[in-house]
């Protein structure tokens, strides 16, 4: 196993790119640590395929570098990286039993067959396919074909990697809850570094320590969930993350406030000078209401989901939610909107902005 780097990598899908909005990846650099569990989380054509396939080497990058260690491997094939990659549609062959399906990895490395007979029985048992190991796939349904196909990715012990891209488009929610704990604890067990790709958060956030959050052809962040809970990046991790996403409002920021339409927001910490675009980020949970202090809010409706109650409103024309726990008594009076000042963010051109003092 290794420690995967990206060094200035950049891919363009045009032979003669123009501008930076022909290419599908723009140049980064990033280290993946060995053994690391990862979600690739981004909305549909941001990049994450395109990635996927530049690490695994399916896809020669346009620019830069992939490393596996030490060892350069961009121009090395897919069969000499040692990855096992799992794609969205699921790669079956029909006329074999769904056994010799999980087998094949193994049986192409020439392993020892009381061991692969063994693995694939822990296979099958970890993806449910235990009853249907004598079967051909032909004939199989969508979504058995999808569990063969994720549980051939993850048949082999001495891979680099393992790539998942989109693995469970077409399985059921609970069997998606199942297989994702499988995959966990498949990365407990071998610690494998994992990859997997994914444009739904709840998948991301459940399944991996380190989230990588893509937005139009970059890694705009790579944080726990905690860490983009509390202190996205960039505005679209503030969007895309949460449910609803974050508030913002146009902002100027002096020093330890914000002025938003002519009122003072107090701010947790102290900000030096900012510049160009400024904004500040509350997410609902640490919005309440008031009946005195803070911004104007106008209650447009209040949805009730599971435990908690979504207040959507307006702040003077700007689409505002605020979330309460389920019960919580809404005031006919409490027409205004109050921040926890410590969990305000500020945004430059939709960066985050440090304040003073924070540790990096
Ligand atoms: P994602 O997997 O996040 O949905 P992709 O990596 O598939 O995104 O695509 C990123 C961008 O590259 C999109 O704009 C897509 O249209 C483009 N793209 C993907 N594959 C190709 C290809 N083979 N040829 C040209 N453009 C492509
Ligand atoms: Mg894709």
């Amino acid at each position: 196993m290794a420690q995967i780097t990206l060094k200035n990598l950049a891919h363009s899908y045009d032979p003669t790119p123009r501008s930076e909005a022909d290419y599908a990846l723009k140049e980064m650099d990033h280290i993946w640590e060995d053994g690391g569990a990862y979600a690739l989380l981004g909305a549909s054509g941001c990049g994450k395929s395109t990635l996927l396939n530049i690490i695994s080497g399916l896809l020669r990058p346009s620019h830069g570098r992939v490393l596996f260690g030490e060892t350069d491997v961009t121009d090395a094939p897919t069969a000499a990286r040692n990855i096992a990659q799992v794609f969205q549609f699921p790669v079956v062959y029909d006329t074999m039993t769904v056994r010799e399906n999980l087998a094949f990895p193994l049986r192409n490395r020439k392993m020892d067959p009381g061991y692969i007979k063994a693995r694939v029985d822990q296979i099958a048992a970890m993806i449910g396919l235990e009853a249907e190991l004598s079967r051909k796939a032909r004939g199989l349904t969508a979504d058995a074909k999808q569990k063969i196909s994720l549980g051939r990715g993850m048949v082999r012990e001495d891979v680099n990697a393992i790539l998942f891209d989109e693995p469970l488009t077409v399985i059921d929610p609970h069997m998606k809850f199942e297989l994702r704990t499988q995959l966990k604890s498949l990365h407990r067990e071998f610690g494998h570094t994992m990859i997997y790709v994914t444009h739904d958060q709840t998948e991301a956030l459940t399944f991996a320590d380190k989230v990588v959050v893509m937005h139009d052809g970059r890694v705009v962040q790579m944080g726990t969930p905690e860490e983009l809970f509390e202190r996205p990046a960039h505005s679209f991790v503030g969007y895309f993350i949460g449910s609803p996403g974050m508030n913002f409002f146009e902002a100027e920021i002096a020093g330890a406030h914000a002025i938003v339409n002519g009122v003072e927001v107090p701010l947790g910490a102290t900000h030096g000078p900012v510049p160009g675009r400024t904004r500040i980020g509350i997410r609902p949970e640490f919005c309440v209401l008031d009946r005195a202090g803070g911004l104007p809010f106008q209650i447009r409706r209040i949805e009730d989901v599971g435990r908690h109650r979504i207040i959507r409103g307006e702040v003077m024309g700007t689409e505002v939610n605020i979330t309460v726990p389920e019960g919580t008594e809404i005031a006919a009076d409490a027409t205004r909107i109050l921040f926890a000042p410590e969990k305000i963010n500020v945004y430059a051109d939709d960066w985050r902005v440090a304040p003073l003092g924070e540790e990096m």
